[in-house]
């Protein structure tokens, strides 16, 4: 039996660009790729057909066909990442895994259970930062502690991003050092326990009109003004390192947004209890009212404010909402409605095509004021006023909600006087000795 090296893809799926895959195929024996669906991952998910796991299953497919190119193939595997490497340790003549990290809570602990189980067979573990420019400890304060605070940390990002050279890592020539086998066969969705959606998926493609434009357009939920990339950085269809270089060149505002994204993992990584704690322990000991029938309203979009209705709606057809829009209908559940940031938070987790935990996570504790360099408690978007500025037309408000101003729309589920008043007595009663 041949020695083998093992390349396990995560949120890394491309073949091009990847820093660990790059380096595995340098290493001295064959590569074999491995894709693993986890059990402890999917049994969570509520519903057998969800896009994020098609888009997956579409990537491996479209990864398969590229390796048959080089008489290699991608080895599916479905169950638990552990007992799946204790197999393939059993089965091959295994002497390395390589990987990019991943900096969730629960990727850390299974990498770490992982590397562990290598290690105690006497086998070698490499892994690399791939999805972001900056990780962990790369960008610290003068005193070593971690900036919580974005602008200081950004212009820190972009003093370090200064003197560094981005290198692409072009797999492409190496490639024929992968593993030659008969291919695989992928397993079909329905053997995961999964089904086919209706979602389009955006194309992996930059358009450098949108990038340039950015600055302009991003705020109108109505206007084709954001890339909707993100599902290609979730799940690593996109290198971080193109994209970066991109903004650079043709737009600040949007490299900002690609900072956040960074800042948002650092502080994950740094600070896990968020996800699950207000970074602000003292947003904890709000009274959340809580009430499940208006939750459901506005899960439903049927708040009776169009912009939040509408907000919704394209959430649950499209797998997507618009940033802006996010925004105002997050202030909203957890300042009108006062609703526990985290219930608002698993719905997104469970809708949003692009779900990511750091950025969610890091754009519900912002809203609702408890995250680090979140909006202040007194800033409750006031949604008539955000159409005003942001829908002037109600040209999205007109797609998602047909029956706005007719007598099937819904009366408004709360006065906003009221629950403004409402909301800032709540946050006071609580932050009173801050
Ligand atoms: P563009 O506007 O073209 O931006 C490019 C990329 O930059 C995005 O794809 C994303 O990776 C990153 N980015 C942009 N804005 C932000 C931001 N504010 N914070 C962090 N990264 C950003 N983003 C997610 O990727 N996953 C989530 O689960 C998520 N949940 C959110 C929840 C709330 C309540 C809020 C307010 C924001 C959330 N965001 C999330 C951030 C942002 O809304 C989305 O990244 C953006 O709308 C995606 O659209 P786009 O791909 O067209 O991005």
């Amino acid at each position: 039996m041949k020695n083998i090296t093992l390349f396990w893809f995560r949120r890394d799926l491309r073949l091009t660009d990847n820093i660990a895959l790059f380096y595995a195929l340098k290493s001295k024996s064959p590569v074999l790729p491995v894709f693993i669906f986890d059990t402890e991952i999917l049994d969570l998910l509520e519903s057998s057909k969800d896009g994020r796991v098609e888009f997956i299953h579409n990537q491996l497919q479209s990864l398969n066909k590229q390796l048959e190119k080089y008489s290699s193939s991608l080895l599916v595997l479905h169950g638990n990442p552990i007992d799946q490497f204790k197999l393939l340790i059993e089965k091959y003549k295994v002497t390395s895994l390589y990987f990019n990290r991943d900096y969730e809570p629960y990727a850390k602990k299974r990498e770490h259970e992982i590397t562990e189980l290598f290690k105690k067979q006497g086998l070698d573990v490499h892994s690399f930062k791939d999805q972001v420019i900056f990780e962990k400890n790369d960008i610290l304060k003068k005193d070593g502690k971690p900036y919580t605070v974005f602008t200081p940390y950004k212009r820190k990002w972009e003093e370090a991003f200064s003197t560094l050279s981005i290198k692409n890592y072009q797999t492409e020539p190496i490639l024929k050092n992968c593993l030659q086998v008969e291919p695989f066969s992928l397993p079909d969705l329905q053997k995961i326990g999964f089904q086919k959606t209706d979602y389009n998926f955006p194309p992996a493609t930059i358009n450098d009109e949108i990038i340039k434009n950015y600055d302009q357009n991003r705020d109108y939920p109505y206007l084709d003004g954001t890339t909707r990339l993100g599902i290609h950085f979730r799940f690593g269809t996109i290198s971080i390192r193109r994209a970066v270089k991109k903004a650079h060149e043709l737009s600040q505002a949007w490299l900002n947004e690609l900072i956040w994204r960074e800042f948002y993992m650092m502080i994950l990584w740094h600070f896990p209890k968020v996800e699950d704690h207000s970074f602000k322990q003292k947003y904890d000991m709000i009274n959340w009212r809580n009430d499940e029938q208006e939750f459901s309203r506005w899960c439903q979009g049927q708040t009776g404010y169009p912009i939040v209705d509408a907000g919704m709606r394209e959430l649950n057809e499209t797998g997507y909402m618009h940033n802006r829009v996010r925004m105002i209908t997050a202030s909203f559940l957890t300042k009108h409605l006062l609703i526990d940031w985290r219930w608002g938070e698993a719905y997104f987790a469970q809708k949003l095509l692009d779900y990511e935990l750091a950025s969610n996570n890091g754009g519900w504790q912002w809203a609702a004021g408890s995250g680090c360099d979140a909006a202040p408690y007194f800033r409750i978007f006031n949604p008539e006023l955000q159409t005003k500025r942001f829908d002037p037309k109600h040209a999205y408000i007109k797609k998602w909600v047909p029956e706005y101003k007719s007598n099937k729309y819904p009366e408004p589920i709360v006065e906003h006087k009221f629950a403004r008043e409402r909301a800032l007595e709540e946050y006071k009663r609580t932050l009173k000795n801050d």
